[in-house]
């Protein structure tokens, strides 16, 4: 497991200035591309301005087919001022005095009706920045209606599938947060199709014996042993049951029939989390797996299709089966990749063969057809997604991975973040936007202009950015907790005094790790929130995905036959490397393999506990 955090290149400061527009005038045509005569066309574009300074600008484009699909588009406008585009993400951006054009970027060239693509890009003005009046998207005017050529009638809706419910259209301002659907509104009734909205809610959840006992060995353990936490299948042999550390010699299917047995009169919910990419854990060491990179033929054979024909059985189908899809793998394909400092081979390799959207692809729609399995897609963490450079396209390769290879937005229930990270869920004693001594916190080291500080925001945020992307609006977040405690005798309990941005961030977080970006074995570390449902708006869940005691990664170099390798940020003497702002790895020492029980981590999690056990 790993996480690389990345800093958006862009530094800017705050101001939030928000500036919605929605483009308004009819007419049509012009250079538009393939669309046979007489085809529905339409559009709408909604452009938000959510950062702007005296000299630059952050701009999001959320641009909404509502005419026929389209294959390859090609949107433009005019800057009514002198603003200049810098990088853009999601299409190639040129610009000729303030006309403006920007192609789609492959990927996201097809646009199905009322599906949306999210492009964005950073900006520089000077005097005032107002939004552009006007967009086309291949040569139609976005106006909101649709028309086959011939009208602007409008609402034609109809034809086209019943749509509405993908968020895309018709959100205007998509973020007021009034949409969370996520099982706090007392009922739990799900969509259509037979599931519940939240799998979480007046479950049982259930007790992996294998991990319970050891926890239950430790000192200490009793208190946390009969805490559910997930099943990791870490590599094929794990379904039938070898000795994978999570899956001891019990199988899928016993693990299964274990979560019957353990079931009252509740329903039973058991958490199972899919990590066997080929190409695994492409940027970094600890967690290589057993498939190649090219080896997608076997991930799909031998590996989900095994799990989704276990899963399937009449015998499991009053189980919530939620599976946590891939950690640590799309947004590798955004962050270390290409020119990115932080590029690997391995990473560039994976997303030019495809492998990993084929494969999450393939998990989620062969899981997906399963009526009681609940699908949340790993989606990594704020440490390393929670700049706006990083958020935005991670999201879109999320939605491809969704929405190619047979899946659909309809196969994924939601997201899991954290997971197996350390970031804390709330920093209760200061907020991304407060100033200290005139500084920005989101300026200070610690922060290094992310615009989150914690895991809960950054989960809502994210859930709001996949709807405006075209998920579905009663996604719901899961948010592993089992290791972002952080209590104990170094946790502040208030905020520092200090004037010094610097040392006020420092003396007042209760993430005590040396850098954002560390994620391997932390000293200090303690067990987070119990797991628990429905918690907070738009979050299914609190949940430990990785189980507490397990390492991320052995501390020296250890000959193993599961492909793992030594990454040296769970050495503690390592001095770092860009992905963690070259700072020391803070790992603790004498660590085993990833997946390996290590008896020091679990006790240090106990005595760390927050809330304290
Ligand atoms: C390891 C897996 C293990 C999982 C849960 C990962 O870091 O690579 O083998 O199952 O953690 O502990």
């Amino acid at each position: 497991m790993r996480a690389q955090p990345r800093r958006g290149r862009t530094r800017r400061w705050p101001g939030r200035a928000v500036a919605s527009v929605s483009a308004l005038a009819i007419g049509a045509a012009g250079l538009a591309a393939a669309s046979p005569a007489h085809a529905a066309e339409g559009c709408e574009v909604e452009y938000t301005v959510v950062n702007e300074w005296s000299t630059g600008f952050t701009a999001n484009v959320a641009v909404t087919n509502l005419g026929d699909p389209i294959d390859g588009w090609e949107l433009e406008w005019d800057f009514p001022g002198d603003q200049q585009v810098g990088n853009g993400w999601n299409g190639s951006y040129s610009q000729s005095g303030q006309h403006v054009t920007v192609t789609d970027a492959g990927y996201n060239a097809t646009l199905g009706t009322s599906s949306s693509v999210q492009i964005g890009f950073n900006g520089t003005y000077s005097g005032s920045n107002e939004a552009p009046a006007e967009f086309t998207l291949n040569g139609v005017v976005c106006d909101g209606s649709t028309g086959g050529g011939d009208d602007g009638g409008g609402d034609d809706g109809g034809g086209d599938d019943g749509g509405g419910d993908d968020g895309g259209g018709d959100d205007g301002g998509g973020d007021d947060g009034s949409n969370d659907g996520g099982g706090d509104d007392g009922s739990n009734d799900g969509g259509s199709d037979g599931r519940v909205d939240n799998p979480f809610v007046g479950a049982d959840l259930y007790v992996n014996p294998v991990w319970s006992e050891k926890a239950a060995g430790e000192p200490g353990g009793d208190a946390v042993a009969d805490e559910s936490t997930a099943l990791w299948l870490d590599r094929i042999g794990a379904i039938a049951g070898n000795d994978s550390p999570t899956t001891g010699d019990m199988g899928l299917r016993d693990h299964l029939d274990e979560a019957l047995a353990q079931a009252g009169d509740r329903p039973m919910t058991i958490q199972v989390v899919i990590y066997n990419l080929p190409g695994r854990d492409c940027a970094a060491l600890a967690s290589h797996g057993e498939l190649g990179q090219e080896e997608i033929g076997r991930y799909k054979t031998e590996y989900i299709d095994v799990i989704a024909g276990i899963m399937d059985d009449e015998k499991y189908s009053d189980l919530r089966i939620v599976t946590i899809i891939e950690p640590d793998s799309l947004p590798n394909l955004v962050t270390n990749v290409g020119s990115r400092e932080t590029a690997t081979e391995n990473c560039n390799t994976m997303k030019e063969n495809g492998n990993y959207v084929e494969g999450v692809a393939y998990a989620l729609s062969e899981l997906g057809d399963i009526p009681n399995v609940y699908n949340y897609m790993d989606a990594g963490h704020h440490g390393w997604l929670g700049w706006d450079t990083n958020l935005g396209p991670s999201v879109q390769v999320f939605h491809e991975a969704a929405t190619s290879h047979g899946a659909t937005v309809d196969d994924l229930h939601g997201f899991a973040v954290n997971t197996a990270n350390y970031s804390a869920l709330v920093e209760p004693h200061f907020d991304v936007n407060d100033t200290v001594g005139g500084q920005q916190v989101r300026q200070s080291n610690w922060v290094d202009w992310n615009q989150y500080i914690d895991e809960q925001s950054f989960a809502q945020a994210l859930r709001q950015e996949a709807v405006s992307a075209g998920f579905n609006s009663d996604i719901g977040m899961l948010i592993d907790t089992s290791r972002n405690g952080w209590g104990g005798s170094e946790r502040p309990d208030g905020p520092s005094s200090s004037t010094d941005l610097n040392t006020f961030v420092d003396e007042s977080r209760v993430d005590r790790r040396i850098h954002p970006g560390n994620w391997c074995n932390q000293d200090g570390a303690g067990l987070g929130e119990r797991p628990q449902a429905a918690p907070a708006s738009g979050i299914d869940a609190y949940t430990w995905i990785k189980p507490p005691g397990e390492s991320d990664g052995n501390s020296e170099p250890i000959d193993n036959d599961e492909g793992k390798g030594f990454d040296r940020m769970c050495d503690p003497t390592y001095e770092g490397n860009v992905r963690n702002g070259n700072s020391p790895s803070g790992a603790m020492a004498n660590a085993p393999v990833s997946g390996h029980w290590f008896p020091e981590q679990f006790q240090m999690l106990v005595e760390n506990a927050y809330p304290p056990l």
